[in-house]
């Protein structure tokens, strides 16, 4: 699980202040099915609720806590019902291997834990573009920020590996993702899925560094070179000046622009789908089966990546 906020406000402070949610939380930490690692990006408050945290590991008393360096010690103090040795903080490219599902005897509680995972998962920090604060003016950047890589490696040397990228939150540059693209290339088999921030680019003078636009999170996905990726950071708080679909309408600006598909649909709760960006609607699950179309890889990794990448610059020097 990354970055759990149930919270009615992200905010520094308890109750009444700071920007409320726009749209309700789909379920609550109890429905949830057992969990086994939570990933923290950074301690911004709409992505680290105490509250959230506490109550998960409540009800999950293995569940293990891969966050950014420095940050251990807050969680250690801060989060009850854990332990010291669940929190594993990690430097920017450092890499852990989770300890195997079927080690930890995890049983479910409600039947939505898959019988037959087995297998292993190593965990991944990554950097970001981004900073970090906390409670005062002086925690300015003293814990770590990033995203992670989960790459999971059945026993089954038949099956193949499957590689998770969740971004956290950033801005764009024409360097680091490359290097993220590289880390996960052959032969680890790429970034099957990446979870990708849209949201809180406005305005522009302000957020650019800190946060990536449509345009540049669809760039994301290129340099990565991610099969399938998925818009997130988007429609729950306002946190930013840009309208709270506005994230959705530019993704799909950008896809077209770069013939490269979107999919969205927002009343089906489940499908499948072969889709390079998507987005999904709160509580929404969708499921990727298919390898990505020909035209999707010869874009990512053939003759056309210059083209379209040079179409999406022209965009962005227009705007
Ligand atoms: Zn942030
Ligand atoms: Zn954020």
């Amino acid at each position: 699980m990354t970055d759990p906020v149930f919270r009615n406000r992200c905010s520094f402070f308890k109750h009444a202040l700071g920007p409320k949610r726009v749209r309700p939380v789909p379920f609550t930490v109890a429905q949830l099915p057992p969990i086994d690692l939570i990933i923290l990006s950074h301690n911004h408050t709409d992505h680290l609720d105490r509250t959230a945290l506490c109550d998960i590991a409540k009800l999950n008393p293995k569940v293990k806590f891969y966050v950014p360096l420095r940050m251990k010690k807050w969680l250690v103090k801060n989060v009850k019902h854990a332990t010291p040795e669940q929190f594993i903080d990690m430097d920017w490219w450092q890499e852990i291997e989770h300890v195997p599902f079927e080690k930890q005897n995890i049983v479910s509680t409600n039947n939505r834990l898959p019988t037959h995972v087995s297998g292993s998962l190593k965990v991944t920090f990554l950097p970001s573009q981004h900073w970090s604060v906390r409670n005062t003016i002086n925690d300015w950047n003293h814990q770590l920020w990033g995203g992670f890589g989960l790459c999971y490696t059945p026993h089954l040397m038949t099956q193949q590996s499957r590689t998770i990228y969740f971004a956290g939150d950033t801005g764009y540059n024409n360097t680091m993702f490359k290097k993220i693209y590289e880390r996960f290339a052959e032969p680890n088999g790429g970034i099957d899925v990446a979870f990708i921030p849209i949201g809180a680019y406005g305005p522009r003078w302000f957020s650019a560094s800190q946060h990536a636009d449509p345009m540049e999170a669809v760039q994301i996905a290129v340099d990565i070179g991610a099969k399938h990726s998925c818009g997130m950071h988007w429609g729950t708080f306002l946190v930013s000046t840009e309208p709270v679909l506005e994230p959705v309408e530019k993704l799909h600006q950008a896809l077209q622009l770069m013939q490269l598909d979107y999919h969205q649909q927002p009343n089906e709760k489940e499908s499948n789908g072969d889709d390079f960006f998507i987005t999904v609607a709160h509580g929404q699950t969708k499921t990727c089966t298919h390898k990505p179309k020909k035209s999707h890889v010869d874009v990512l990794h053939g003759k056309d990546k210059d083209q379209n990448t040079s179409v999406i610059l022209q965009m962005e020097k227009e705007k």
